[in-house]
């Protein structure tokens, strides 16, 4: 997977992108990250990339022209239109689900709006779909587009040691994790659960399944009922608390 990010701020994201597991993806070249600076692309002869909004309000909205220039150039550099993503609080919400969906897309380009937002008509030309990640609202699309890049990243084959680390985890099948413990057996006088220490695989399956439902139940009672109605699994409710 390619992912080009268009921001008033590369610096700020490719310091995310160069660390960690994602760096280290990066570096291996299981996924390619490519960070673009839409001032680079500014046909304004004193570098301005933004504009007072028409019919008055508050602060400037980013200009279409550089926007519209930066993803040509994008286009050209990647030799296919990329599917673009808008990260907007007016967007889609993030979701594990929407995320997965989003991996069919061999090359993706993120636009990261500033100020207060981005002229429309450089939406309406190119944007496929708007992304948010929570009902409240930031100063910039770039920890959005860090968001939505790291999702997607550790999905990609070979960024992981393999497909279960992120399958087994919260929100993939609609469920959240089991509790887990490392050594020593015995801190401060709590014991980790008796059965994870018993060898025995099919009881401590059982007993991850059994946490996971009850820890979703009282967490988040929205998902519990939720994968309920989806489950075809008659035992569902019955294995909770056993
Ligand atoms: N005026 C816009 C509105 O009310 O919908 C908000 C603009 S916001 C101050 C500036 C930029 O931050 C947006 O263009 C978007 O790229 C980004 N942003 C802010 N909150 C976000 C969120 N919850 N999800 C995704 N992007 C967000």
């Amino acid at each position: 997977m390619r992912i080009d990010i268009m921001t008033l701020f590369p610096a700020l994201c490719e310091a995310y992108v160069s660390e960690s597991i994602i760096g280290r993806a990066v570096q291996n070249g299981k996924i390619e990250i490519y960070c673009h600076n839409i001032r680079d692309y500014t046909k304004d002869k004193h570098n301005r990339v933004d504009d007072a909004p028409y019919g008055g309000g508050n602060g400037m909205i980013l200009s279409a022209q550089p926007i519209d220039d930066c993803f040509k150039a994008v286009c050209e550099m990647v030799g296919e239109r990329p599917y673009f993503i808008y990260m907007s609080p007016q967007g889609k919400t993030l979701t594990q689900p929407l995320a997965v969906s989003l991996k069919q897309h061999e090359n993706i380009a993120i636009l990261c709006g500033h100020y207060e937002g981005v002229d429309q008509r450089v939406l309406d030309k190119w944007c496929d779909m708007e992304i948010s990640i929570g009902d409240y609202v930031l100063t910039g699309g770039e920890l959005p587009a860090l968001v939505l890049t790291d999702v997607l990243s550790r999905m990609v084959d070979g960024v992981l040691p393999n497909e279960d680390c992120y399958k087994d985890e919260s929100h993939y099948d609609g469920l959240l994790e089991y509790p887990q413990f490392t050594r020593p057996a015995v801190w401060d006088g709590r014991e980790v659960p008796e059965i994870l220490l018993s060898g025995h695989h099919l009881n401590i399956e059982k007993w991850k399944q059994q946490q996971r439902l009850s820890i979703t139940k009282q967490k988040r009672p929205d998902l519990f009922y939720a994968k309920q109605k989806d489950s075809e699994n008659i035992d569902f409710i019955d294995n909770i608390g056993k």
